[in-house]
């Protein structure tokens, strides 16, 4: 899941970021700018108070798991 540039970019080169893991207190971002940094990020990092990206990617996470099969 993309990060808006205008809600927060990358900290070393101000290139896009995407959002590739999270955890119960974290976001790991990835640059897709020019130095392909990846770090880790507070939930509420972009300022939208935990109500965008962090259960935006935990909602995709989830279908894309439920793609795996299962019952
Ligand atoms: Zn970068």
């Amino acid at each position: 899941m993309y990060v808006e540039t205008k809600d927060g970019t990358c900290r070393s080169c101000g290139g896009e970021l995407e959002i590739v893991d999270a955890d119960d207190a974290t976001m790991t971002v990835e640059c897709r700018g020019e130095c392909g940094d990846s770090y880790q990020v507070e939930p509420d990092a972009f300022g939208d108070g935990c109500m965008t990206y962090y259960p935006g990617f935990l909602t995709q996470r989830e279908e894309s798991d439920d793609e795996e099969g299962g019952e």
